[in-house]
């Protein structure tokens, strides 16, 4: 089934204000499991707060928001929480990683919040990804004895720690350089591609849009493209 489904998603900033501003404006999207889609658009058409929304960082305005089947209108905070923890995997530009914490430490923390402790499976699983990335070495290591390329491949061994079915990429590559924008694009397509999680990946890069299944164009708030990967030339 579908593990997104969207229907006339709304959200307005400063409600009840003079200055209340919708963002986005009436969006309707479907995603199956072992999707990999690219949402591309301007800045400030809204991407971020489309994944933020989607992420169940944010409630929408309006429309219906189903994940893996749930209606999210009818849950509370705490299963909203709940949902998020089994079922989503974040991976942001700016990777979040806690500074004091080693790498390994890092990629447990997933675990540490849905379980109170790192599960014996999340270490090994943990374990594994940290060497799949290539960071075998660095596992012991602190962010910030890490360069950008690395940090960025520990926080998607964070996001893919509970093998979700859903992850949500906000620029993941954005701030590195080629050759480690494709290693890191590499993980997440070897991920969808073994596990069959659906990919979200919001990029600015037209090189990895063409690498996707599917690619969203987001403009002022509205969908305004949605093309499938064999509708365009050469792809
Ligand atoms: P994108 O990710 O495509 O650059 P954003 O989702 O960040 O777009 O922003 C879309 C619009 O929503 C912009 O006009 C931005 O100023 C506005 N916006 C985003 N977050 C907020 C907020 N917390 N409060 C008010 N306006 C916001
Ligand atoms: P990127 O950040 O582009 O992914 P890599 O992680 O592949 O780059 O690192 C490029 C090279 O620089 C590697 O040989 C790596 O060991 C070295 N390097 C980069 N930053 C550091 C650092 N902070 N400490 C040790 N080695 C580093």
């Amino acid at each position: 089934g579908d593990v997104l489904v969207l229907q006339g998603i709304r959200k307005s900033y400063n409600v009840g204000t003079p200055v209340e501003n919708e963002v986005l404006h009436g969006i309707d999207l479907r995603l199956g499991a072992h999707e990999f889609v690219a949402l591309t658009g301007p800045s400030g058409s809204g991407k971020s707060t489309l994944l933020n929304v989607i992420g169940l960082l944010e409630r929408p305005s309006a429309g219906r928001l189903f994940i893996d089947g749930h209606d999210t209108a009818t849950l509370d905070e705490a299963a909203l929480t709940a949902l998020r923890g089994s079922t989503i995997g974040f991976v942001f530009q700016y990777h979040h990683l806690l500074p004091a914490f080693t790498a390994l430490e890092n990629v447990l923390l997933p675990s540490i919040i849905a379980h109170g402790v790192a599960t014996a499976q999340a270490e090994a699983r943990a374990r594994a990804l940290l060497q799949r990335v290539g960071l075998a070495q660095a596992m012991g290591k602190r962010p910030g004895e890490l360069s950008g390329g690395m940090q960025q491949r520990v926080a998607i061994a964070r996001a893919l720690v509970l093998q979700p079915r859903l992850i949500l990429a906000d620029e993941p590559t954005g701030n590195l350089d080629t050759a480690s924008a494709d290693a890191v694009f590499a993980l997440l397509r070897d991920f969808n591609r073994e596990h069959g999680s659906a990919c979200l990946i919001v990029t600015h890069d037209p090189r990895l849009a063409a690498r996707c299944d599917r690619v969203l164009e987001l403009v002022d708030g509205r969908l305004v493209a949605d093309t499938p990967r064999h509708a365009r030339g050469g792809a």
